[in-house]
């Protein structure tokens, strides 16, 4: 008679411990997923450069930097200067001169921005240097590249990495690097190669340059034959020159021509 209350009892408050018990599980679990799937999903600025320094270290190996220290140190100077206007100054920003008869520009996440000489040797002042890196310097501050190569590692890896905690840091830089390794003949989308033409224009000009100097080359570009070798790389990464040139032209309009000062290029220091 005594003992049926307290079964009841028990059978009562073992039925809240395992509901209890299947809460906080399912918590953890949701927890967890959402830990690991922050893991790689968040790639922050460290890992950033991480990626960038290894990306530019490969591209290093096939385009040695010119041998040029007082080229290599106007680039910097200028480049710097450029990204000093933007919204990531603080970046360990790194500019160079490589080797490569191809006219073309790269832009490494972290601020690892390399030119060729092939697109060095077709510049005629420094408004055009500095619209050159400030087109890459704009793929950085937005993060083009490193998104792409985020997406790139969560389609290839799918759910299995999800499943697999990514808890070391050095294992996320690994998988994005091993995603992009070849990023610079990755193509980003349209839209944000308009938006660094775009951005770029705003800072070169910020920077004090004539905003013209990004148009110029592109410009020149366009001239190029379209079955040039030079050229192959950076027409298949990037959208139509003309099409560039018309979007730049809708957003310049007339309001830029304010800027335009005589002389704001300056001379370039000389390519040997
Ligand atoms: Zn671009």
């Amino acid at each position: 008679m005594m003992r049926r209350p307290a079964i009841l009892l028990l059978v009562l408050l073992a039925g809240t411990q395992v509901a209890a018990a299947a809460d906080s599980l399912r918590s953890k679990l949701t927890e967890r997923l959402s830990e690991s799937q922050r893991m790689l999903l968040a790639v922050t600025e460290e890992d950033e450069i991480a990626v960038g320094r290894r990306v530019a270290a490969n591209l290093l190996g096939v385009a040695p930097l010119v041998k040029d220290d007082k080229l290599q140190r106007y680039v910097n100077t200028v480049g710097r200067w450029v990204a000093a206007q933007s919204s990531r100054p603080d970046l360990p920003w790194r500019f160079g001169v490589v080797e490569s008869a191809d006219v073309n520009a790269f832009a490494g996440p972290g601020g690892y921005i390399l030119v060729t000489r092939g697109l060095y040797a077709s510049l005629s002042d420094e408004s055009e240097l500095a619209g050159v890196l400030a087109h890459e310097i704009a793929h950085v501050i937005e993060r083009h590249h490193i998104e792409l190569m985020r997406k790139t590692t969560l389609i290839e890896e799918g759910r299995k990495a999800l499943e697999k905690q990514v808890g070391d840091k050095e294992e996320l830089v690994r998988r994005l690097v091993g995603s992009g390794a070849q990023i610079f003949a990755r193509r980003l989308d349209q839209a944000a190669e308009f938006e660094a033409d775009r951005k770029g224009v705003v800072l070169a000009a910020r920077a004090g340059y004539g905003p013209y100097g990004l148009p110029a080359v592109l410009q020149k570009i366009g001239s190029v034959a379209k079955s040039d070798d030079r050229v192959q790389l950076l027409f298949k990464t990037h959208p139509p020159v003309e099409e560039r040139l018309r979007m730049l032209d809708r957003v310049m309009g007339a309001e830029f021509l304010r800027y335009e000062r005589p002389g704001a290029g300056g001379a370039l220091a000389p390519l040997r």
